[in-house]
């Protein structure tokens, strides 16, 4: 078998999976989530109980062991139907279940990773700053050690299910800033802490989760949410450019295959429904050659997301894979997704059909997780052509 071909515990999830939507997450009721910008805490818990949570989280603490393709597999059927689900998903699987899999100590692993195959506790990710976007390590948060707390002060930006999640993921300046990549540390801050305060943010698209500036201001919390313990202090850089970046490349592939799947399905289907000059559109060319060339350019998307996935999986080194799956995968599902909106001319602009949420949502991923200028520069940089 190749690593195209899907095994059958694979297509086993998958198909429990699209039952599950089908059941869990019907086209009104997501509608509606997302008019209301609603996270559906009792689908997340579903998920749980269906062991989706566990497929990051190692068998010692409750899981059934790391799978990055079962991930994936999971993460582009959630977001086929609905970001609010898919992004929820992530924020437990993947920013809670593989980031403290990989760099949180072990008295942390004990405590908080049964929580995430078992209840589903979500983090968020608190990097980007009003002034700090792809340059991370330039943050101004600080916190400073007090005896046995830390007093953190500053703010976020962009910090999405902020108040949805357990914890704040939050990347903070812990020491001088005369070397840039030193002195950073990552911690964990409830926000619902004394001294934390979350302001909706206003965004187009990836409605549920919701997305927040944050503010701390002299927010006291115990060392011991220092990621990785005492030890993680200043090593905040290395844990956050660790194996989890390549992992986010592959989360950010499979929102944006799920979201062009979708897209290519409905203008499929509508092409077929629709007529015009007394016959479906379907059977003008205009129309055939668009929709051959989703469905291409789809399978060249599918191919990307797994085949990173499978690098993963396997131990092998994936860090160039994964940025171009990442570049390749979230410009070309955009792309997709714009063709199918012509395909339903004006349908594809209203609110009565799915597609304008496709395309408000799909309009991000080129930004998300490392943009797509900065994809190509770690692409160039990791294949050390000379600057
Ligand atoms: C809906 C939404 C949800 C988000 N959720 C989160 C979240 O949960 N947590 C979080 O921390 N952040 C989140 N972000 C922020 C996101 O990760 C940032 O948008 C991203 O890091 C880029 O930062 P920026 O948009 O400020 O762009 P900037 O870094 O200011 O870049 C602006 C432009 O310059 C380009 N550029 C920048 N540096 C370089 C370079 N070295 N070489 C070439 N080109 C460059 C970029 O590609 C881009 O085109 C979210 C953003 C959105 C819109």
């Amino acid at each position: 078998m190749s690593q195209f071909q899907e095994s059958e515990q694979i297509s086993m999830i998958r198909s429990s999976l699209k039952s599950f939507i089908e059941k869990e997450m019907p086209r009104d009721l997501v509608k509606r989530w997302d008019r209301e910008n609603y996270f559906p805490r009792d689908v997340h818990d579903k998920l749980v109980e269906m062991g989706c949570m566990g497929l990051t989280v190692a068998e010692a603490y409750g899981g059934t062991g790391k799978d990055i393709t079962a991930t994936a597999v999971v993460i582009e059927e959630l977001c086929s139907r609905s970001m609010s689900v898919g992004c929820g998903y992530i924020q437990s699987s993947c920013y809670a279940g593989l980031n403290l899999g990989e760099v949180a100590s072990e008295k942390q692993k004990e405590s908080l990773l049964p929580r995430v195959a078992g209840e589903g506790l979500m983090l968020s990710y608190g990097l980007s700053e009003p002034d700090v976007g792809a340059d991370l390590a330039s943050v101004k948060s600080s916190a400073v050690r007090n005896g046995d707390t830390l007093i953190v002060n500053g703010s976020k930006r962009f910090c999405s299910g902020a108040a949805i999640s357990d914890y704040i993921y939050t990347l903070v300046r812990t020491g001088p800033t005369d070397q840039k990549y030193k002195n950073l540390s990552i911690i964990l801050i409830p926000p619902t802490s004394p001294g934390v305060l979350l302001e909706p943010q206003e965004s187009m698209g990836l409605k549920g989760a919701g997305t927040y500036d944050v503010s701390f201001s002299d927010v006291e919390i115990p060392v011991d949410s220092i990621v990785g313990g005492e030890e993680g202090w200043n090593k905040g850089w290395e844990k956050l450019a660790g194996p989890g970046l390549d992992i986010e490349k592959v989360e950010v592939s499979a929102m944006a295959l799920g979201i062009a799947r979708a897209a290519v399905d409905d203008a499929w289907a509508y092409s077929q429904e629709r007529i015009q000059f007394g016959k479906p559109i379907c059977s003008f060319q205009s129309i055939r050659h668009m929709l051959a060339e989703a469905k291409t350019k789809l399978a060249a998307c599918r191919l990307m997301t797994y085949q990173a996935a499978f690098l993963i999986d396997q131990n092998l080194p994936a860090t160039v894979e994964t940025s171009m799956a990442k570049l390749f995968v979230s410009e070309t599902a955009r792309e997709i997704v714009l063709k199918c909106q012509e395909v339903m001319g004006a349908y594809g602009y209203v609110g009565d059909f799915d597609m304008e949420r496709y395309v408000r949502d799909i309009l991000v991923m080129p930004i998300l997780g490392g943009s797509s200028a900065i994809q190509k520069n770690n692409i160039c940089n990791r294949l050390k052509l000379p600057k």
